[in-house]
């Protein structure tokens, strides 16, 4: 007769459930989300016409640059930034405006053939 006693591990850890902490139930503040300060603007209206150049002749010529990937994805920091050139010697009658940022083309807006044109020398 194997009289084993019955091993009863009773496992008497009592339940000390961790007391909650208190609740802070007070109002909920959703703090607000600032304004992400949009530091692009909008792009220029395009030229209405197509500007032609005459050769050799001064202009004041309104550019912009429209580079939204200067190639490493970030758009140029001059993104839609118009800039007037008060001179821009037209050459043979084509101008390049060239972004001093990004090294790219910037669409010409427009064009003002200077009046009078400046006396070279
Ligand atoms: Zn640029």
């Amino acid at each position: 007769m194997s009289n084993q006693p019955e091993q009863t591990t009773m496992d008497t850890t009592s339940a000390d459930s961790v007391s909650d902490a208190p609740v802070d139930d007070g109002p909920i503040v959703v703090e607000p989300e600032p304004e992400e300060e949009i530091e692009t603007p909008p792009p220029p209206d395009p030229p209405a016409s197509s500007i032609t150049f005459e050769p050799f002749t001064w202009y004041e010529v309104t550019s912009y640059c429209n580079t939204t990937n200067t190639g490493n994805g970030e758009p140029c920091p001059n993104l839609n930034t118009s800039t007037t050139e008060p001179m821009v010697y037209s050459n043979a009658g084509t101008v390049r405006m060239i972004c001093g940022l990004c090294n790219k083309d910037r669409p010409i807006l427009a064009a003002t053939k200077l009046n009078p044109q400046p006396e070279m020398t």
